[in-house]
């Protein structure tokens, strides 16, 4: 009999890895709380940003490579565009500048053979005129990168996991892993108890409230998304508005051109406010004061587009900033995929692989970073959520 598992949480790193594992022969249930996609998972939300471009972090950019021919190769499988490789463009207020994201990211991939247009001040003002060429006085297009329409990404890898043969259970109450002794045997909720011979929590946020030794080390921290309505879409759309980081690595801020709604969405990569899974999502105040102070500098002519819509969605972020995936040592049979430190989306299309490479405890060259590990005070400079 094939050994069977049961997977907590439908996000990219569940669904994938659903998968992944039934293609290898697993019986596999996964179990949500909500609907797939749940409208409050980290991998919903109308687009995330695909890219390479990680500084000097050789295995994030191998891992981004990797992860963009995948995404080329579904956009070819599903018949359907839903990663749109439009480019990504990162400028700076200064110089780019060794140990600088943009400086880095740009010699690295160089180095590595992808080929990148410098983007002076002349140039963003010809090819980007929404960009205010007065400040922004460097920066580079990969024109390789894009992004992908996460929630209906989430909706397509639901519906092929269900097509393909994995259980898929919604809407059900509470689940929570169930332990016998310090043994993980199964999962139960309100109605219910199912039991396997593995289970994978990959619950994103909620991982730490269900599994309360884990809060040492990973948490949940409250982000903010803004999504604008501008009268006229056009000049927020690719080529001359690709997906941008603003001086992303000093300030946060980054963006999408207009989807096919005519919504351009906006967002900042910062340190967040540390909450709980449960937390009201509501707005801190000032912030929409905070977004249109910013776009009043960088995309003047969005400044005073109409609000259509707010999000506030929760990384798991690690203490160190790096995912966790990997047996639990303290519960045999229990394996956890998550921490994904607010970056995860991307690598959707090898998350699956890595994470049953895992629970299979087969050898894989990008698990080692993701293993179990101890907190200590040098390791926690990853860690960005104020308290
Ligand atoms: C504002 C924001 C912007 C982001 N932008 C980007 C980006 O541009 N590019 C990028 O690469 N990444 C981005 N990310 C990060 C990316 O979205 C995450 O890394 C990724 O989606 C995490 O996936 P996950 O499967 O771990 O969690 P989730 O997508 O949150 O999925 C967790 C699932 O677990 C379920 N669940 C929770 N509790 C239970 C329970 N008790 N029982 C059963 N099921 C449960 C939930 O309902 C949910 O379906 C962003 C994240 C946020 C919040």
């Amino acid at each position: 009999m094939s050994p069977s598992i049961l997977i907590l949480g439908g996000g990219c790193f569940g669904l994938t890895a659903a998968l992944e594992l039934h293609a290898r022969g697993w019986r596999v249930t996964l179990i949500d709380q909500g609907p797939l996609p749940h409208p409050d998972a980290a991998s919903t939300d109308i687009s995330k940003v695909v890219r390479m471009d990680y500084a000097l972090d050789e295995q994030h950019t191998a891992m981004g490579e990797l992860s963009l021919r995948r995404w080329r190769e579904w956009n070819a499988k599903w018949g359907e565009e839903l990663y749109h490789e439009v480019g990504f463009l990162v400028m700076s207020r200064e110089p780019m500048q060794p140990g600088g994201f943009e400086h880095d990211s740009r010699a690295f991939l160089s180095q590595r053979g992808h080929l990148l247009r410098r983007t002076p001040p002349e140039m963003l003002r010809e090819r980007h005129p929404a960009w205010n060429h007065t400040i922004y006085r460097d920066g580079y297009l990969n024109p390789v990168g894009g992004w992908a329409e996460s929630g209906q990404v989430i909706a397509r890898l639901a519906s092929e996991a269900r097509a393909a043969g994995v259980t898929l259970i919604e809407n059900v109450p509470q689940p929570r892993p169930l332990f016998e002794g310090t043994r993980c045997i199964g999962i139960t909720s309100s109605q219910q108890t199912w039991q396997a011979d593995a289970v994978l929590v990959a619950a994103g946020a909620w991982t730490p409230e269900l599994l309360p030794h884990l809060q040492e080390v990973m948490w949940a921290t409250a982000q903010t998304v803004f999504h604008f309505q501008p009268q006229d879409p056009r000049p927020f759309t690719p080529p001359q508005f690709p997906v941008w980081g603003a001086d992303i690595g000093k300030t946060g801020w980054y963006g999408f051109p207009a989807n096919a709604d005519g919504l351009v969405k906006v967002a900042n990569h910062g340190p967040g406010r540390r909450v709980t899974a449960s937390y009201p999502r509501t707005l801190p105040g000032g912030e929409e004061d905070r977004y249109r102070a910013f776009l009043r500098e960088t995309f003047p002519t969005l400044a005073e587009a109409p609000l259509h819509s707010t999000r506030v969605c929760l990384y798991c972020d690690t203490f160190d900033g790096a995912f966790w995936i990997d047996h639990d040592p303290a519960h045999p049979n229990l394996i956890i995929a998550a921490g994904d430190s607010g970056h995860a989306f991307k690598f959707t299309p090898v998350l699956g692989e890595l994470i049953a490479d895992v629970v299979e405890r087969k050898p894989n060259p990008w698990a080692k970073r993701y293993r179990c590990r101890e907190k200590t005070a040098a390791s926690s400079d990853g860690a960005r959520a104020s308290e």
